[in-house]
């Protein structure tokens, strides 16, 4: 047996590098699997190890030396991360945190000043609404919120001078409700202030703020991004050096960073993002119009639905609908937790967009901060994040769940 270990200097490991002229025209599929890195340098593995190390080697004092020194700063497994979501969002750099809300919150306490006023939606992810008005709040930072939809409420919120940024959810959490990022982007820009969207529930697969004229785009990569329901992660991605330098300075200061396996774990998740995503978006549009015709069903929420008062705005900004569905029941609250409880295939669980298709009652599980505020959703709304089960099998489940009530 021929010993094939080791480098052979005339011939090196020939590998598909970041710079090579053939993704510059890739498409999303191949860059989720090839972009911002190729295979490790030091050794060809096909996929980045994972750098427990806490701290790294010095050559000497006041030297320069291969780019890390402490693990909270920087770590390399971490690195590979943000490359990929870098070119995934196609922004500039990408930060990875620990947690979405982490990612939020630097976001916010690199941006805003005691004094200082953000809007956001009226029916904004219930953990953004917990930091913004009760942990913000208590530092000066005051709030508008509206449906993002509507610019000439959005106007009428900005206070010059003194608005900082507008924080857009589309589609919202959970109503799904749709914002035009291009429109916000430029009624953001015309008042000094910036435009961030929380690209959750769309993902990059779906719909790219950035190029949309968005300033900052802020995930819970827990969600889509990583997809398998076995890790909590956030990112910020953006193309603006300086204010990237302040976010990261933020994060280094404060020191909410994600673990070398975490970010592994979501790297491996983003490999198979879009064929995840675009069967959920198939099963989701199926599901959706089953639900339309129930008559235990009052209102389906659903950008892909030709009836949601936005579908043409979905249509121009997202490339097919996602895997959330939200919808009322004529039966009420009542109705609501019945079919929570009853369906079989379905979890019920918090949290959305990985394999497992998952149910929840918004009200009193994800938007339980929101209760007795403007924010709340309505208690007969039930959430489905749809998953990679059969379309016919999840259909079933919910008709029986459906079919059940009352019964
Ligand atoms: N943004 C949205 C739209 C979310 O749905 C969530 C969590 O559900 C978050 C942010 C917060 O993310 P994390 O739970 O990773 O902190």
């Amino acid at each position: 047996m021929s010993d094939t270990r080791g480098t052979d200097a005339t011939h090196p490991v020939r590998t598909l590098g970041p710079e090579a002229d053939v993704l510059k025209a890739a498409s999303f599929e191949t860059l989720a699997i090839h972009g911002g890195f190729g295979p490790d340098e030091a050794t060809g593995a096909v996929v980045p190890p994972i750098y427990t190390a806490s701290t790294f080697a010095q050559d000497a004092v006041g030297q320069p030396h291969a780019g890390y020194e402490y693990g909270r700063t920087a770590n390399p497994t971490r690195t590979r991360l943000e490359e990929r979501l870098a070119v995934l969002e196609n922004g500039q750099t990408a930060i990875a945190f620990p947690s979405g809300m982490a990612a939020g919150d630097a976001v916010l306490g690199t941006l805003c000043q005691p004094g200082d006023h953000v809007i956001i939606p009226n029916d904004v992810y219930g953990g953004t609404y917990r930091l913004v008005d009760k942990v913000l709040r208590r530092w000066g930072l005051s709030y508008g919120a509206a449906p993002l939809v509507d610019l000439d409420r959005v106007r009428e919120l900005i206070r010059p001078g003194q608005t900082k940024l507008i924080w857009c959810e589309t589609p919202t959490n959970p109503l799904l409700a749709l914002a035009d990022i291009n429109a916000l982007a430029s009624l953001a820009h015309s008042e000094g202030a910036l435009l961030v969207v929380d690209n959750t529930f769309a993902s990059p697969y779906l719909q790219r703020p950035l190029d949309l004229g968005a300033d900052i785009v802020v995930h819970s990569t827990t969600k889509y991004l990583a997809g398998h329901s076995d890790v909590i992660g956030g990112a910020v991605i953006l193309r603006d050096d300086a204010i990237g330098d302040a976010i990261r300075f933020h994060q280094n200061s404060t020191g909410a960073v994600p673990s070398p396996f975490d970010a592994w774990l979501t790297l491996r998740g983003i490999q198979t993002l879009a064929v995840r995503v675009s069967q959920q978006s198939a099963t989701a549009l199926s599901l959706a119009r089953t639900l339309t015709t129930h008559p235990a069903v009052e209102r389906v929420y659903y950008p892909g639905l030709e009836t949601h008062p936005n579908h043409e705005l979905a249509a121009r900004q997202m490339s097919k609908f996602g895997g959330m569905i939200s919808f009322t029941l004529a039966g009420g609250e009542d109705a609501a937790i019945h079919v929570c409880n009853s369906v079989q295939i379905f979890t019920l669980a918090e949290s959305l967009g990985a394999v497992e298709s998952l149910i929840s009652l918004p009200l009193q599980m994800t938007h339980a901060s929101t209760s007795g505020s403007e924010f709340a959703p309505p208690a007969n709304l039930v959430r489905l994040s749809v998953g990679l089960e059969s379309a016919e099998d999840l259909t079933s489940d919910l008709i029986g769940a459906l079919e059940s009530i009352g019964g």
